[in-house]
């Protein structure tokens, strides 16, 4: 196991936990860039979004289910920002797909 996030989600390295499921599992970004950031990823090891299939469309729409759950337990009620980087237009730094869930402030458009 040569990934971060699978060592992550394994426990072998630490992290502030926020939610834990058989699919998912949240916790806090260790350099968060808004007062409430944290992160989705699946128990599964899938690199990026350009990894997936269509037999990946109930796990993605898990993660994004969990993302708006916990963005409410959090109470964002004014909103919140979902991003997935992916590959290396897309800035992704970690290669296991990871739902950002951004809240607190407001978030400019276009993005950077
Ligand atoms: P991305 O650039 O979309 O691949 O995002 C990777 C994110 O993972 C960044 O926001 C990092 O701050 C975050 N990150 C990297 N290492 C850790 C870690 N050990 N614990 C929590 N978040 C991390
Ligand atoms: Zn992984």
């Amino acid at each position: 196991m040569d990934c971060l996030f699978c060592k992550i989600a394994a426990g072998i390295i630490p992290s502030e936990a926020v939610y834990q499921d058989e699919q998912c599992y949240a916790f806090a970004d260790v350099n968060p860039q808004s007062p409430v950031h944290f992160l989705v990823i699946p128990q599964e090891h899938i690199a990026s979004t350009a990894h997936t299939s269509p037999a990946h469309a109930p796990l993605l729409g898990h993660l994004l289910v969990t993302a708006a759950q916990i963005a409410r337990e959090k109470g964002l009620d004014k909103g919140y920002r979902i991003v997935i980087n992916t590959g290396v237009d897309g800035g992704q730094t970690v290669d296991h797909l990871h739902v950002h869930v951004l809240g607190g402030r407001h978030h400019n458009w276009p993005p950077g």
